[in-house]
């Protein structure tokens, strides 16, 4: 395929493969553009860590999120899409033809649609990044298995946080979670849900001071912003491990395009209603992109848009 002299060629290049990237995978492949999916690790992004989504539609209540990504990658590679697990190293999109380089090659494309999405926020806690993997998890559904009757702390008051410690109390004792307001940020009903929860607990107008541990998460140093009481929650002897799930948000993954793509201040690429961005043939799709709400269905439906616009640009801009 690649003979590490030459550039392969593309019609269009998708960056990202969660439902935002497949989506555009799909699209484009189905208008008989020679597309790549580029994927840095596994296919899915935020949705294959997602135990159901319940609000994609047509997808039913109990529909997991790795299920779901299985069956976008099956249907975008039925059309010709390649999903090629590579990370995109750099770019460089100025010319017309736009170039993608990776470990395994250079690839040169008509069009580009970056849809890489973003990575949990960290606390940035001492402990935090020393005790991921062995008791601090940024993945429920990966992660709840080890919890079987233990305790869990779920850090943040956003969909995300309550809905993940929802989905833990299926299998710790107790999940504590942990909110910087008084007030949860989640939708009425999900917040619902959580408060006729038996095993869910919540400390409010608090924040994860330190976690603390040798080998395994030990404890949490909590703080309340009101009253200023630091309070240390401590595993049990029996028990030797605490989980601490932060759900805090999102960044973008914007950092390839710094300094080329138009980008709002906190990093999110800002496109037009065709997800076109600032320069011409380089489109953005999903979570990377400003926009008012981050949802599977949202990212579909900006890679379908992007994929057909890029369509469009490569047949306008033929050479
Ligand atoms: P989010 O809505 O931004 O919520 C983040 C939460 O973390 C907020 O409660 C925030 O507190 C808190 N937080 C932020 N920084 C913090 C810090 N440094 N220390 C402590 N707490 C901090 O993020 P998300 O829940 O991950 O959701 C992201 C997007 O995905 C949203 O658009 C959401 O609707 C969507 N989503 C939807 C679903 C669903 O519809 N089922 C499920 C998951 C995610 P404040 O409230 O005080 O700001």
């Amino acid at each position: 395929m690649f003979n590490g002299m030459t550039a392969m060629r593309l019609d269009v290049a998708v960056i990202g493969a969660g439902p935002a990237g497949l989506s555009a995978g799909l699209y484009a492949s189905r208008a008989n553009l020679k597309t790549i999916v580029f994927e840095k690790g596994v296919p899915g992004g935020q949705v294959v860590i997602t135990d159901a989504i319940a609000n994609y539609p047509g997808a039913g209540a109990d529909a997991g999120g790795q299920s779901l990504v299985a069956r976008m990658v099956e249907q975008a590679e039925s059309f010709g899409a390649k999903i090629l697990t590579d990370p995109v190293e750099a770019v460089d999109l100025s010319g017309r033809l736009k170039s993608i380089t990776t470990p395994k090659g250079v690839y040169e494309a008509r069009a580009v649609i970056i849809a890489t999405g973003g990575k949990p926020k960290v606390i940035g806690c001492p402990g935090e990044a020393e005790l991921t993997g062995k008791g601090v998890s940024y993945c429920a559904t990966c992660d709840a298995a080890f919890f079987k009757d233990l305790e869990v702390f779920v850090i943040g008051g956003g969909d995300a946080a309550v809905e993940e410690a929802l989905y833990l109390t299926k299998f710790a004792r107790k999940v504590t979670i942990v909110h910087r307001r008084n007030e949860l940020r989640a939708a009425k009903h999900i917040t619902e849900k959580a408060f006729q929860n038996p095993r869910l607990e919540f400390m409010w107008d608090t924040v994860v001071q330190e976690i603390k541990g040798e080998d395994v998460v030990e404890a949490v140093i909590l703080k309340n912003l009101k009253t200023g009481t630091i309070t240390e929650r401590r595993a049990r002897e029996e028990d030797g491990l605490l989980g601490v799930f932060p759900f805090i948000g999102f960044d973008p993954v914007s950092g390839l395009f710094k300094d080329a793509v138009a980008a709002d201040e906190q990093g999110y690429i800002i496109t037009d209603d065709c997800m076109r961005t600032n320069i011409d043939g380089v489109f953005a799709a999903g979570d990377i992109r400003r926009k008012p709400l981050r949802q599977v269905v949202t990212a579909a439906s900006d890679g379908a848009v992007a994929a057909v616009c890029a369509e469009k640009y490569i047949e306008a801009n033929k050479w």
